[in-house]
């Protein structure tokens, strides 16, 4: 696809580093996840991201899970 972001360059299938901070809302601290190999379009002109839907709400519920566990920092690779 063409970049919307840009508008100049083609976007390319790649795999990405995704971080998700969570702030703290409670006593807990807060949570960063990395996710590591994550499928997503890189534009080849701008470097923007783009990360489908159904990938984002899966990174978030692991990281929701990893906050709800206690996690501090966590480095993992996305599992489909
Ligand atoms: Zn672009």
């Amino acid at each position: 696809m063409n970049c919307p972001i840009c508008r100049q360059g083609a976007t390319h299938a790649a795999t990405v580093t995704i971080t998700l901070d969570r702030p703290a809302d409670g006593p807990g601290g807060s949570t960063t996840v990395v996710f590591r190999g994550v499928p997503a379009q890189v534009c080849e002109n701008c470097g923007e991201q783009f990360v489908d839907e159904a990938v984002t709400a899966k990174l978030l519920q692991q990281a929701q899970a990893a906050a709800s566990a206690g996690v501090e920092v966590e480095v993992r690779s996305y599992a489909a």
